[in-house]
């Protein structure tokens, strides 16, 4: 059932922060700063590389995100380019290239793919400069899945690249209704797909709206990828999703390479340390970088427990100040 959280409060959240005065004045808070640190592995390169190498020694596999959307603006498309490339030089030095165990994820919105006139080109281009740097750097590339109102445009894009890099992945969110359907596509044609519910507010033309839909929908989905011929990635902390992808990879005589779990930094990093120490392959989602706004807000719309713990600190924060 879906709760209060869930109907009311996580729509408004997602709503009312991507107005410009909330997003000013929650960015400059120090406390959000300290908050953000919880899910992004911080600004800078050298930060990423860092959280990067940690992962890497505990048995994780990695897939670094330029934190970054929405650009209307071809010279911040230019520099997340340049940002990608410079990460994938330094990525290309370490001992995991070429194993698979390096990723980088991107989103085409920040690539220019909202831009009025050749955003779809710009996103294609440079989305394709991308894949070209990272397949001669043995680092794979997966495409994030954004609004409802991105999704066909970046699936053409998609299999527009796929012809010359096979191994470029996407993601398909299950609450959206016409993802099955997708799920049937990519698995056939052998893609690799990373399954995640969704996080943006979405309308129920397009959605489901209740968790017990969602999950539902989640696992039809995840049964189509194992059987299928693709690379199925199951991005969920949910362990209900987990114990469901082993059951059905069992089921469909996977070998342990052939699929994998995906977890967000910062998020039941024991539960992917398990996983992995039992022989399963766990990739471990890990952003950085100065524009973590939108990232932020929609990890904390996905939990009560995020938001609460964000407004304590807000609180003793000027419960401090009001003392001091
Ligand atoms: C690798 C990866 C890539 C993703 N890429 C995209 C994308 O491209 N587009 C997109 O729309 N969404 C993306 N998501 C987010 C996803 O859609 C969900 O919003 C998010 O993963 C929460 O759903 P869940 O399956 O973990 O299950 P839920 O039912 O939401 O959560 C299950 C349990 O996981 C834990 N948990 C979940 N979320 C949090 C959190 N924020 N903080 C702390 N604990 C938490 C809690 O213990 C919770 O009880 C991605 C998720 C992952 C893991």
């Amino acid at each position: 059932m879906s709760t209060a959280f869930d109907s009311i409060l996580r729509p408004v959240i997602l709503r009312a922060a991507a107005a410009d005065h909330i997003k000013n004045t929650a960015t400059r808070l120090p406390v959000t700063a300290r908050v953000v640190d919880r899910f992004v592995a911080g600004e800078t390169q050298d930060d990423v590389l860092s959280a990067v190498a940690a992962s890497l020694a505990g048995g994780l596999s990695v897939s670094v995100d330029h934190l970054g959307e929405a650009t209307v603006d071809e010279a911040d498309a230019a520099a997340t380019v340049r940002a990608y490339l410079s990460v994938l030089e330094s990525m290309s030095g370490l001992e995991a290239s070429g194993s698979g165990r390096l990723e980088v994820s991107l989103k085409l919105t920040a690539l220019g793919q909202s831009l009025p006139r050749h955003g779809r080109k710009m996103a294609t281009e440079n989305a394709r400069t991308i894949c070209a740097a990272a397949h001669s750097r043995g680092v794979l590339v997966t495409i994030d899945a954004e609004d409802h109102s991105t999704v066909s445009e970046r699936l053409d894009i998609v299999r527009e690249l796929r012809r010359d890099f096979d191994d470029l992945g996407t993601v398909l969110q299950a609450y959206l209704r016409r993802t099955e359907d997708d799920c049937r596509e990519f698995a056939a044609s052998g893609a690799r797909i990373r399954l995640c519910k969704g996080a943006y507010a979405e309308p129920p033309s397009v959605a489901f709206d209740t968790h017990a839909q969602v999950d539902d929908s989640y696992l039809r989905c995840l049964r189509i990828l194992m059987h299928g011929n693709g690379h199925p990635m199951v991005a969920s902390h949910d362990p209900t999703m987990i114990e469901a992808a082993q059951a059905l990879a069992h089921e469909s005589g996977r070998s342990p390479e052939s699929w994998e779990h995906q977890m967000l930094f910062g998020i039941r990093s024991d539960e992917q340390r398990r996983l992995a120490d039992a022989g399963a392959q766990v990739r471990v989602y890990i952003p950085y970088g100065s524009q973590w706004y939108g990232y932020f807000v929609r990890r904390l719309a996905e939990r009560p427990a995020n938001l609460l713990f964000f407004l304590r600190a807000l609180a003793e924060r000027q419960g401090k100040q009001q003392h001091a």
